[in-house]
């Protein structure tokens, strides 16, 4: 386990109602075609949240996100580094398959954004792993992959963001294999770095008397245990 340094209280309710929300969504045209909308799935509490482009056929069948070939090479992304999909939280730019994997339209992706929102809330990762352009796009506009890959940034909104190359590319570029496990090895170093300008932050704005209350506030019904419970770097 990778642990997590705080999270909302009722994060794990939220993504749920999220998934819930997703699998009924008809909110753009992807929803006509698909088998299984795809809400995403993993450790409710994680701090790594890695997002990517869109269901495949294997996940419009399924109903679960990078579960065909690009997933299997995620797989072992994750394991070279000894995390395993229960480590982290996995979703897409858009929850429903786009037609013979074409790109998401800009209308889709909009009109889906808002269960990612949600999804960020309600995890409030310490780091977010962009898989591909258009993942990459939605957290740093103006970045292009083969210069921001495998460094950590900060969004505009203040996310920090670890880019990486979308598994799928390295199915058709076999040179790609290598750079993706290079940048694999630089995550759970960038997931530190991130904490810990988190926690400055975070002590930075208690100081200045902005932040009194604290990151978790404790459940009076749960008291201590659940704070503990939140907090454990197991
Ligand atoms: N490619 C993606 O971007 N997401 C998936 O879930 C599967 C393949
Ligand atoms: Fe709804 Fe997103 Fe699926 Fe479009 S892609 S139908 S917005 S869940």
């Amino acid at each position: 386990m990778i642990g997590t340094i705080s999270q909302p209280v009722d994060g794990p309710a939220a993504l749920a109602r999220v998934a819930d929300e997703v699998r009924a969504c008809t909110r753009c045209a992807l929803s006509q075609r698909r088998t299984h909308a795809v809400p995403g799935e993993g450790n409710l509490r994680s701090d790594v949240l890695l997002v990517g482009e869109g269901p495949g056929a294997r996940e419009d069948a399924t109903g679960r996100p990078f579960v065909g070939p690009a997933g299997q090479l995620l797989d072992e992304l994750l394991g070279s580094i000894g995390w395993g999909r229960a480590d982290v939280f996995i979703t897409n730019i858009v929850k429903c398959r786009p037609p013979g994997n074409r790109d998401p339209e800009p209308d889709e992706a909009a009109a889906c954004a808002g269960y990612l929102e949600r999804q960020e809330r309600a995890l409030d990762p310490a780091v977010v792993v962009t898989l591909g352009r258009h993942s990459l796009r939605r957290y740093l506009p103006g970045a292009r992959i083969g210069e921001a890959h495998g460094r950590l940034r900060r969004s505009f909104s203040g996310q920090h963001v670890f880019p990486m190359y979308h598994p799928a590319a390295a199915l058709h570029q076999a040179s790609l294999r290598d750079t993706l496990f290079r940048d694999m090895r630089g995550l759970p170093g960038a997931l530190l770095e991130a904490r810990a300008a988190i926690e400055a932050e975070r002590a930075a704005a208690i100081q200045a008397g902005e932040a009194a209350e604290p990151a978790v506030i404790p459940d009076p019904g749960l008291g201590e245990t659940s704070q503990m419970t939140l907090f454990e770097g197991d």
